[in-house]
């Protein structure tokens, strides 16, 4: 199918969501996408941090085929081998007691609110309901995890929302104590917040924010959706800030391209739900199971020390280009802010180059596959680089 047909169906037929880049994908191979005009890019976004192995790792897509032919769903009625043995691995890997599976980041999020609610509720008394979140976070797009996302923008148009959630502006412990009040059961957070333009958090506040909420009997959320399954150089981010949560949610890169999110509960809330407090019809999914113990396979220490490695190497060469106001993030997360363009001018210019950028706010965004090769960061530096040079040029005239 050629790109204008594409378009048209696209645009008659599909709701009108997204902003697309004007590309059209036909296959991938690790860090390469070839579109359906035959042209081919360096990928720098893994899906939006996604496709951790890259495009169809032969080892995953073999992994997946073969449970497709084997068993490819079974309900939640019933035991299947894949989930238990994901849910054993995701446990002993992350040191958590029980993990709850959902579909995607927005439903890991969505269970991990339920089950802060009904542990205090179990434990105190039915008010005490309230999630405080951090200002300018994201957390997903059905109405409760919107009404988590402390950007007003993702409100307009679709109150009321889910009532019991407050913010607290990120960075500040006082603020966080302010917002703290009889009601309130958790507090939630990205250790970097990637929708809202790859901002880490201070570690120091993230400490004394893990503290505070030990000390009230609060439960900690990290929504690690984004940062999680060794995006940021360690499995879970939170290692990097030396604390451990109540709760991790995982979603984005655990299924290596398939839908997948998962509630990670430590002890205190690991025996909260019990029979019909929650569900999911296609959560613990045998092929979306598969597919992520082929991917926790193969983030082990070694591809670890590489995300480390290469996002450093990736922050070198950026640092050198021209514009490059910032550069922010960890491991193989990675934003950068420009002096006289925007992320999106520059992603949309280096598109047509043969690159894949993201951009997150006024940012660039690289998300790239965790397997990304140095002759492949190489050939989407150049790009960027021969990009903002044209750019910074186009700005002089
Ligand atoms: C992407 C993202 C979500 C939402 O995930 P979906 O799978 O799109 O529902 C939630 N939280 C964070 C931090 C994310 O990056």
């Amino acid at each position: 199918m050629d790109m204008e047909t594409i378009k048209e169906w696209d645009g008659r037929y599909v709701a009108g969501t997204y902003g697309r880049f004007p590309l059209a994908a036909e296959k991938g191979a690790g860090a390469w996408l070839t579109a359906v005009d035959g042209k081919e890019y360096v990928d720098f976004t893994s899906g939006i941090g996604v496709n951790a192995l890259g495009f169809c790792d032969p080892d995953w897509a073999a992994a997946v085929a073969r449970q497709a032919a084997t068993l490819n769903h079974v309900s939640n009625l019933y035991y299947n081998v894949p989930m238990v043995t994901l849910a054993k691995t995701l446990c002993e890997r992350t040191d958590y007691d029980k993990v709850f599976f959902a579909n995607s980041g927005a439903e890991a999020n969505e269970g991990a609110i339920k089950t802060a609610r009904k542990y205090s509720q179990d434990k105190y008394s039915e008010d005490r309901y309230e999630i405080l979140t951090l200002v300018n976070s994201f957390h997903g797009r059905t109405v409760t995890t919107l009404a988590a996302t402390g950007q007003t923008a993702f409100h307009e148009k679709f109150m009321p929302l889910t009532a019991g959630f407050a913010y607290a502006q990120a960075g500040d412990l006082e603020a966080i104590k302010e917002k703290v009040n009889r009601h309130t059961c958790a507090v939630m957070l990205e250790f970097i917040q990637g929708e809202g333009g790859v901002v880490p958090l201070d570690r120091d506040f993230v400490q004394k924010t893990a503290a505070y909420c030990a000390e009230k009997d609060l439960l900690l959320i990290a929504d690690e959706v984004q940062t999680g399954v060794g995006r940021t150089g360690t499995f879970l981010a939170s290692e990097q800030f030396g604390i451990k949560p109540d709760i991790t949610t995982l979603a984005k890169g655990l299924g290596g391209g398939l839908p997948i999110g998962a509630v990670l509960m430590g002890e205190k809330c690991a025996d909260t739900l019990g029979p019909g407090d929650h569900g999911s019809t296609f959560g613990g999914n045998p092929i979306a199971a598969a597919g992520a113990l082929e991917v926790l396979k193969k983030v082990d220490d070694t591809l670890l020390a590489e995300t480390v490695r290469k996002g450093a190497y990736i922050r070198r060469r950026v640092q050198a280009m021209p514009m490059v106001k910032s550069v922010t993030g960890l491991g193989l997360m990675i934003g950068v802010e420009f002096t006289g363009c925007t992320g999106k001018e520059a992603a949309d210019r280096a598109l047509g180059k043969g690159a894949m950028f993201l951009t997150a706010k006024q940012k660039l965004r690289m998300l790239p596959p965790l397997t990304i090769t140095d002759a492949e960061i190489d050939r989407g530096m150049d790009i960027l680089q021969e990009t903002l040079t044209e750019l910074q040029k186009q700005k002089e005239k």
